[in-house]
């Protein structure tokens, strides 16, 4: 059995809870590649277009904590 395979990739736009979103789906195996982490080596595939938006969620929410500590770091600068 070969761990290996040749994706093969079409462009898809998935919808969950009332959300759009277009991504690469491989047309072998089914996966979802997230277009965040990209299809290098740090692609994240995903099996189900729930666990997609979940994995879309937790990049926004990473997102969302640096963009609150630079602008944390901005206003300290000023203090000084
Ligand atoms: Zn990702």
């Amino acid at each position: 059995m070969s761990l290996q395979w040749e994706p093969q990739w079409v462009d898809e736009v998935v919808e969950y809870a009332g959300m759009r979103l277009r991504v690469k789906r491989d047309k072998v195996t089914g996966l979802y590649a997230c277009p965040v982490c990209g299809l290098g080596d740090n692609a994240t595939y995903l099996l189900t277009a729930k666990d997609l938006f979940y994995h879309i969620y937790a990049h926004a929410k990473k997102a969302e904590r640096y963009r609150a500590r630079v602008q944390y770091e901005e206003e300290s600068r000023e203090e000084e």
